[in-house]
């Protein structure tokens, strides 16, 4: 065969089929990375991609807990050689460990999410750059190899609990001396490094009367807590126990480094479609919205185009006036503009259609965009993720455009588009 590149873009979602059957398999939902638009800039490969739908299992690969106990070296206990046997050690000293085995759970499949390529993370995920970074190498992710588990109920696919760390190769969790523990009553529980947070939204996610909710921290044995002093920090927060590690239709997972979305089956039937949000852009561009200076017809692409062509339209940040690229207005010092139409002056960038359905929280024309980098969305949805806080760092918070990554640019960090075919 010959090698062909790709941009992803027509990338199949690779699931595993019933061989024996032709049943459309059931979906739970979706795993998506903030930052990008439709695929991975590399392009979506195996369980390198930028989202990851989880389909119901043909046979339940769950766990859950078991017996624990007390062992002295847990290198050499059975539970931790047996690398069929599901565990998490919790080191309390050099010489002392609780072990917790875990035991098959025929009610729930398993999904994995971590950095690491083994066979037992279902979704890799690396550390997400921003906008015109994505090129940049990460030198130290802060992204855990074995980050989160996910199980869903068989039977109610609405029942996906997370769980922070993911059992390695040899099916055990460690937590060493350092990791923030404790027993409560019974149970041992843990956070990891730097742990997994979680922010289901208040309201319903589709819709786009949700707001931001509180972030949280989910434990190893899937317990909430407030978040702690810093992302690290060794005192765990409080836990908070009216909320749970269900996640909703548009739960935010936070594994510092990059950010997932999670889209349940059902929201996503109320969303738009990869096919729909196309459409939209061809019904714009049916309306031949001209360049007022160049008076060329503009043409919003599709997809990401290399490279500057003729028809590509630009939107003026301040005022959100859209015109082809000309060169009337340019301040030779800075990169700011004089918009022809309103002479307000600002920074100009390339219009471009955010084409990953499951960001969307409501269907309807593309009027907004994102500033600074130009991604258009409904207008529910800009306003939405605008007021969306994403962990950042270790220690703060900011908006970010969820087709790149870009934190959003003043207030409110969007704009609302003028296109000339629409002034009257
Ligand atoms: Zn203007
Ligand atoms: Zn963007």
């Amino acid at each position: 065969m010959v090698g062909r590149t790709t941009d992803g873009t027509e990338s199949p979602i690779i699931t595993e089929s019933d061989a024996d059957t032709d049943k459309p398999r059931v979906r739970y939902g979706e795993l998506v990375i903030l930052g990008y638009n439709g695929f991975l800039p590399q392009g979506d490969r195996g369980r390198r991609r930028s989202k990851f739908v989880l389909y119901k299992r043909a046979e339940p690969n769950g766990v859950k807990r078991s017996k624990h106990y007390i062992v002295q070296s847990p290198q050499t206990s059975q539970a931790i050689l047996n690398a069929k046997q599901h565990s998490i050690s919790y080191t309390l000293s050099r010489s002392q460990a609780v072990i917790v085995e875990y035991k098959e759970d025929p009610d729930t499949d398993m999904f994995q999410v971590g950095r690491s390529s083994e066979s037992p993370i279902d979704f890799v995920v690396m550390d997400t750059l921003p906008g015109d970074k994505k090129d940049a190498k990460v030198l130290q992710s802060t992204i855990s190899r074995f980050a989160c588990r996910i199980l869903v109920d068989r039977c109610d696919g609405n029942k996906a609990r997370i769980y922070a760390a993911g059992f390695d190769s040899s099916r055990n969790i460690f937590l060493g001396e350092k990791a923030t523990k404790w027993q409560d009553n019974v149970e041992i529980d843990g956070l990891t490094t730097n742990g997994v947070l979680i922010m289901h939204p208040k309201g319903e996610f589709c819709g786009g009367s949700a707001d931001c909710g509180q972030w949280r921290e989910t434990s190893v044995g899937g317990d909430v807590f407030s978040l702690r002093e810093c992302r690290s920090a060794q005192q765990k927060g409080q836990q908070v126990y009216d909320e749970n590690n269900i996640l909703q239709d548009g739960t935010l997972i936070d594994l510092c480094g990059a950010t997932l979305l999670w889209r349940s089956a059902e929201g996503l039937r109320h969303s738009p479609t990869k096919k729909d949000l196309e459409k939209l852009v061809d019904e714009i561009n049916a309306g031949r919205p001209q360049c007022p200076v160049g008076l060329n017809t503009l043409v919003i692409p599709r997809k990401v185009s290399l490279g500057d062509h003729v028809n590509q339209p630009y939107v003026y940040l301040n005022c959100g006036h859209v015109q082809g690229q000309h060169g009337w207005g340019q301040d030779k010092n800075t990169n700011a503009r004089r918009c022809p139409m309103c002479l307000e002056v600002g920074p100009v960038v390339t219009l471009c259609m955010g084409v990953e359905p499951a960001f969307y929280v409501d269907s309807g024309p593309p009027t907004y965009a994102f500033n600074p980098c130009g991604h258009m969305a409904t207008e529910k949805t800009v306003k939405y993720w605008a007021n969306v806080d994403i962990p950042h760092g270790t220690n703060g918070f900011q908006s970010v455009c969820p087709f790149c990554a870009t934190p959003l640019v003043g207030s409110p960090g969007y704009i609302k588009l003028i296109f000339q075919d629409n002034l009257d």
